[in-house]
Formats: structure tokens, C-alpha cells, sequence
């Protein structure tokens, strides 16, 4: 635990201006009273009732008053109480710079825009996001050491990529490589690993696994905005893929791999991948594959709005994410026919304007479910996927439900968003206080002690 004055001053440096910011000790309680619970399964929201944190988790639930001596209390008004939200698909490290910025920034820049980025993720109610790539290992460390305001990250460090793959980000002036030579420019930053062998796949995965990888990424296919591989693309051989899933296993946890079309899912699933990241271009006996090995669907809301990437009309990245937006509504379709289990993510890269829709992609997927199913999806399904990282999480815990001894990341909102899931799209105005770990780190209500 850093000193208040320490963190007031770090949140100060990031250009939040929040009022009234308590923060909890260590070991000190937390009392919401009066609130009515969205426990992150439920479709209704539970009869007005009381919530005591002590140290970093939810110790108690009652309708019974709860007298805690010492605590803060919180007077929620009958407000409701809900877990903290996870975005299951997200890029810490290249969620601000532009794509320019993403490779050739200075180093010590590049993590002073993330953690800015982190701290105004957090304050949007994502409590938790899992990393799909980048090199995100010393924010997460500063997070968790108290030094910079963020969400919890489930790191997989660098992506790796097969040469020309996506994630391959270099010029053409830099092929060939000289074979056994040096490091291009995002490998030297550990952004992304280029491995063309089963050997080179095993040695690049135990790194980001040394490293404290929570899970591996390997992009199984083509891409939209990839500057060199085809949307149809199917990149890894499947021994390659095997030799990543050998080494995160033999550590404790799994790979997803980032793919669009039936030959790259189905050959991930062959050769053991536990996530399928996007999957928009499935078909339908990969969706049955998917459901009957019980691989988890990591699916984003890409459609053709406001919100999409805007990439110049006529070009073959264009294409390609019209060929995507034209899969998204199938890929919801079969992910609910044959029941996937699928995570809710967001994929944002290089806007800071489109990050600030973190929760409006969340309230899109009203398109193809009600507003009970995804906020499940985006608290207690996603704290499922979490799991997944087994003896390599770095929260042991229950996230994303409001339950006794579940980690206390908890948001206070201003209305009741099953009836109205456009409160999360203003997360300024509507989540009153925002808790994780057991720490107030927004809270417009109360100080009283
Ligand atoms: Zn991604």
C-alpha cells in the first residue's frame, strides 16, 4: 500500500480530476448500505440490502443491518450495487498511441500513455481487462504495486506471429531477415514475436511464460489491419500451435489464438488452443466444434457504425473488415444456437475517443441479447474465462460476481441497468463509486467514516 498522498499525487499526474477519492487501508472495511444487488448472474436485482468489504474481499451480504465499527459507510439509496466489468479482449499497451506510435515510440512514453490510458479504464468501470498482446508486464507490475491507478491485467505479453503473419508489423526494406541475426523493432520492445518453427514457438511462448504471462496469444489467421497477411490466411501449422499449447500447459495455463475463418478455428482447436479470440467468420460446423469440445468464444461487437476503425475506403484493409462486419451478426447467431460459452471483449486499438465506448460496445450487444445475458457476459462469464489461467492467475479469486468471499470489485450505480444498460455508457455520471480490490478509488457519495 503506497502512502495517500503518493496515490492522490499519481492520479493527479494522470489528469483525472475526481472528487472525493478515499482510499481504503489495507485490512480496512467498507459498509454499502442500502443497496439493491446485481450479483452477476441474476436477472433482477436483489431486495435492498447491505454489503461489508474487509481487506480486499466482499465478507458479508444481508438484509439484516450490519454493524461494522470503523468502516466506511456508503449510503447507496437503494442504488445498485454490481461487480466491476471485464473486458475479456483488450491491448493496454496500444490503446492510446497511434499505429505509428504503437512500433516506433520511445519506450518510456509509450508505457506513460498506458498507464494514463489504465487509469481511465479503470474509471469507466472495467475493473479487470484481459491483455491479447503487448508488452504490458511493468504496468501490470506498477498496477499491483500501488504505483499507477488501473484495472487488474491478465498479461499475455508479446503476440506471437508466424513471419508475414498478423502482427508481423514490418516494412518490406526489412525482409529478408538475416536468419539466427537480430531483433526487428516490436520484438526488441517484446510487442510481437515472429516464430516460423515449432522450436522457435516453444522458446518465444516460455519467454512471455517467464515473463508472468497469465496466458498465451498466437495469431492463427489473417487479419483486418494486418499490413501483410490475408484475411483467409491460416498462419500456424498445427505442430506449431501444438507447441504452444505443450509449454503453457506443462506451465499451468492455456493459448487463445486470434482467428476469423473455419480452417484457422478448427485447426486451433486440433491442436488444443482453450480461447478462439474473434471468430467471426465461422461456419457452422465449426460452431458445433467450438460448442462440443467446450472452447470458450472470445467475440467482439464489430459492426459497421460510428465506432468502427476507420480505415480508407477502397483498400484491402477495408475489404477485410467489411467481410468481418458481414460475419458478426452469423457469429453471434451460432454462438447462441449451440450455446458457446463466450466472453464479451472490445479489441479497441489506437483511439483514445473510441476507448472512452468501452461500455456502448458492451450495450451494442442488445442487438442479440438481452440486457440480463450481457451483463452476465461482462461480469461473471468473463471472471469464468479468468479462470481458465488456473495456478498462472495472477488474482486468485472470484471476479465479476457479487457474492461472500468474492474479491471485492464493485461498482455503485446510479439507477438500475437492467432496466436502463444505456446508464453504462456514461460511466462519469452513473457509476458513483468505483471499488476494486477492496479500494475506493471514485466514490461521489460518502466519506463518512
Ligand atoms: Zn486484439
Amino acid at each position: 500500500m503506497q502512502p495517500r498522498l503518493f496515490r492522490t499525487m499519481a492520479c493527479g499526474l494522470a489528469g483525472i480530476a475526481l472528487s472525493s477519492i478515499v482510499f481504503a487501508q489495507d485490512g480496512a472495511a467498507t459498509l454499502f448500505q442500502n443497496v439493491r444487488i446485481y450479483d452477476g448472474k441474476s436477472s433482477a436485482l436483489s431486495a435492498a440490502s447491505n454489503v461489508l468489504v474487509r481487506g480486499n474481499h466482499i465478507e458479508r451480504i444481508s438484509a439484516q443491518p450490519i454493524v461494522a465499527d470503523g468502516a466506511t459507510v456508503i449510503a447507496g439509496n437503494g442504488r445498485t450495487l454490481m461487480p466491476g466489468l471485464i473486458d475479456a479482449h483488450w491491448h493496454t499497451m496500444m490503446v492510446r498511441p497511434n499505429p505509428l506510435q504503437a512500433i516506433a515510440a520511445d519506450i518510456g512514453y509509450s508505457n506513460l500513455l498506458a498507464s494514463a490510458e489504465a487509469t481511465a479504464t479503470l474509471m469507466r468501470g472495467f475493473t479487470t481487462v484481459r491483455d491479447l498482446g503487448g508488452p504490458a508486464f511493468g504496468l501490470k507490475q506498477a498496477i499491483d504495486d500501488g504505483l499507477v491507478i488501473g484495472p487488474r491485467i491478465y498479461p499475455s505479453g508479446a503476440i506471437i506471429s508466424i513471419t508475414g503473419g498478423h502482427g508481423d508489423f514490418r516494412q518490406s526494406f526489412e525482409v529478408p531477415r538475416v536468419i539466427g541475426g537480430g531483433l526487428n523493432r516490436m520484438e526488441q520492445i517484446n510487442g510481437t514475436m515472429i516464430a516460423d518453427t515449432p522450436d522457435e514457438v516453444r522458446i518465444r511462448t516460455r519467454e512471455q511464460l517467464m515473463l508472468g504471462a497469465s496466458q498465451i496469444k498466437l495469431t492463427a489467421g489473417g487479419g483486418v489491419a494486418s499490413p501483410h497477411s490475408p484475411l483467409d490466411a491460416s498462419t500456424f501449422t498445427e505442430t506449431e500451435l501444438r507447441a504452444a499449447v505443450e509449454a503453457a500447459e506443462n506451465w499451468g495455463t492455456y493459448v487463445g489464438t486470434h482467428a476469423y475463418t473455419p480452417v484457422s478455428i478448427q485447426r486451433a482447436i486440433k491442436a488444443g488452443v482453450k480461447v478462439i479470440e474473434h471468430g467471426h467468420l465461422m461456419d457452422e460446423a465449426s460452431a458445433k466444434l467450438i460448442a462440443e469440445k467446450g472452447i470458450w468464444l472470445s467475440l467482439q461487437p464489430f459492426l459497421d457504425d460510428k465506432d468502427a476503425a476507420p480505415l480508407p475506403a477502397g483498400s484491402v484493409n477495408r475489404e477485410r473488415q467489411m467481410q468481418v462486419f458481414a460475419g458478426t451478426d452469423t457469429a453471434y447467431a451460432l454462438a447462441k444456437k449451440y450455446k458457446i460459452k463466450t466472453a464479451f471483449g472490445t479489441d479497441i486499438l489506437f483511439s483514445q475517443a473510441l476507448a472512452q465506448r468501452q461500455g456502448a460496445q458492451l450495450a451494442k450487444l442488445t442487438r442479440w441479447y438481452k440486457v440480463p445475458e450481457l451483463l452476465k457476459m461482462a461480469t461473471s462469464t468473463n471472471g469464468e474465462l479468468l479462470l481458465l489461467s488456473g495456478l498462472r492467475n495472477p488474482y486468485p479469486g472470484r471476479l465479476g460476481v457479487v457474492e461472500e468471499g468474492a474479491l471485492a470489485d464493485l461498482l455503485l450505480v446510479n439507477g438500475n441497468p437492467i432496466e436502463n444498460i444505456k446508464l453504462i455508457e456514461d460511466p462519469q455520471t452513473n457509476f458513483v463509486v468505483i471499488m476494486k480490490d477492496g479500494k475506493i478509488y471514485k466514490n461521489l457519495v460518502s466519506a463518512d467514516k
